[in-house]
């Protein structure tokens, strides 16, 4: 009988053991509560398919798609993770990356998510994802593949550093800065 009893509480104990590691696993990530659907990181359950819109013509890899609970049960929201500190405010290009995201999501699944969550080093920001935000996704979106038909096409910013880090600065002629 001793035997039995030690073994079942060895099995209560490893149990216990489990939960903690799960716990502490998920705890690392920084992730908001939720049911993990689809990860990028290899952490959790990995799809290496990237997520392809068809409709708006987009695809993306989002580093996790949750299952959100409570109010929103059965929502699916993406999370963008950065390896930088949590700024003030989320840069414009974070923001615009989390909501071609959401999009699509949105076309996926068919149900529009109410927000996305950008994850910093030291916290989080949920991003509404907006009727202006959606707008600027799409209209994005609808530059980009009006860019790749155009035979030429003009450099969009005055970001020397980001020339002079470019793989497609050779190919890029009198446009890139020195
Ligand atoms: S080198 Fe050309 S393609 Fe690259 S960032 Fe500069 S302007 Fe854009």
């Amino acid at each position: 009988m001793a035997i039995f009893y030690a073994l079942v509480m060895a099995l209560i104990a490893g149990g216990a053991l489990l939960l903690w590691w799960a716990w502490r696993e998920r705890a690392a990530t920084g992730l908001p509560e939720g049911a993990v659907l689809y990860s990028d990181t290899g952490v959790e359950r990995a799809v290496p398919q990237p997520l392809i819109s068809r409709r708006y013509g987009l695809v993306g890899k989002p580093d996790y798609l949750l299952e959100a609970s409570g109010s929103q049960r059965g929502a699916v929201i993406p999370v963008e993770v950065k390896s930088r500190a949590r700024p003030a405010a989320p840069p414009e290009g974070h923001m615009l990356q989390l909501a071609t995201y959401c999009l699509i999501v949105e076309d996926l699944h068919g149900r529009r998510p109410t927000h996305g969550v950008l994850r910093y080093a030291g916290g989080s920001h949920t991003v509404p994802f907006t009727d202006e935000l959606r707008r600027k996704v799409i209209g994005a979106a609808e530059a980009i593949r009006a860019a790749r038909r155009a035979t030429a096409v003009s450099r969009s910013h005055d970001d020397r550093r980001r020339c002079q880090s470019c793989g497609y600065r050779q190919a890029c002629g009198s446009e890139a800065l020195d």
